[in-house]
């Protein structure tokens, strides 16, 4: 689709129509309802530009990978009535940072960086949600613990204060057919079924962050409550 200029921001709208035109879709097809699934519009690499259509609509959350791009992109966007999400591999050393710049980070995989944002957001007097990102195929080089690491980080959970942890999160190993990606999201949905009543007191893990731009109706399938879409809103990086 050729989309320059002037035209780039009604594709991108039309673009996220769709999107949410599919999950909806998806989800009616497996039994639930629509507005169980929030989409998050993966901005990345974009330019403020090319986001902002998106950004002033209002209500819209949009997803990140790196703290220093997102704070950039958060500053040329201020004021827009968006909420901006970390999606990517947190290090502890933008921690600070993260805490300051999201809504909900999707990706905290270890007990450290969980209780260094709780210290910072009980500084800054706020509070931030986040999900704990596993890695559910296993695969060595992503990020994400395993599955066996998950009670600690539930556990660190429950002591935090300003940080609430709200569900789980993972990034499937990419295979062709999106199929492919369906005993991964079944792998973090039991995930769930299985921790969450052990901590019910505690802690509400309601979230599962699944599907990406080729497999997110499988996901929704399989019982995703937040879906993070790139290319197919914004078009190839
Ligand atoms: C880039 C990214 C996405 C979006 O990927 P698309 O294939 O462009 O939809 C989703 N989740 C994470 C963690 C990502 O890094």
């Amino acid at each position: 689709m050729e989309d320059g200029g002037n035209t780039a921001g009604a594709g991108v709208l039309q673009r996220y129509a769709e999107v949410r035109e599919r999950i909806a879709a998806a989800a009616r097809a497996g039994g639930r309802n629509p507005a169980e699934v929030r989409l998050v519009a993966v901005s990345k690499t974009f330019p403020a530009a090319v986001v902002a259509p998106l950004a002033r609509l209002g209500g819209v959350l949009l997803g990140e990978s790196r703290v220093q791009e997102a704070a950039a992109k958060i500053a040329e966007l201020a004021g827009a009535p968006c909420q901006w999400h970390l999606i990517g591999h947190l290090q502890s050393n933008k921690a600070n940072r993260a805490a300051e710049l999201f809504s909900l980070v999707h990706s905290v995989d270890d007990v450290e960086l969980l209780r260094r944002l709780d210290r910072r957001c009980l500084e800054l007097g706020r509070t931030l949600d986040v999900l704990a990102e596993i890695n559910v195929g296993g695969e060595e080089v992503k990020s994400g613990c395993t599955g066996e690491a998950l009670p600690q980080i539930l556990a660190a959970a429950a002591e935090c204060r300003a940080v609430r942890l709200r569900g789980l999160m993972t990034v499937p190993p990419y295979t062709e057919d999106p199929e492919g990606a369906r005993p991964f999201f079944a792998r973090l949905r039991e995930l769930r079924e299985r921790w969450a009543p052990r901590f019910a007191g505690a802690l509400d893990l309601r979230e599962l962050s699944m599907g990406m731009s080729h497999d997110f109706e499988v996901a929704v399938a399989e019982g995703a409550t937040i879906v993070r879409v790139g290319s197919a809103i914004f078009g190839g990086r």
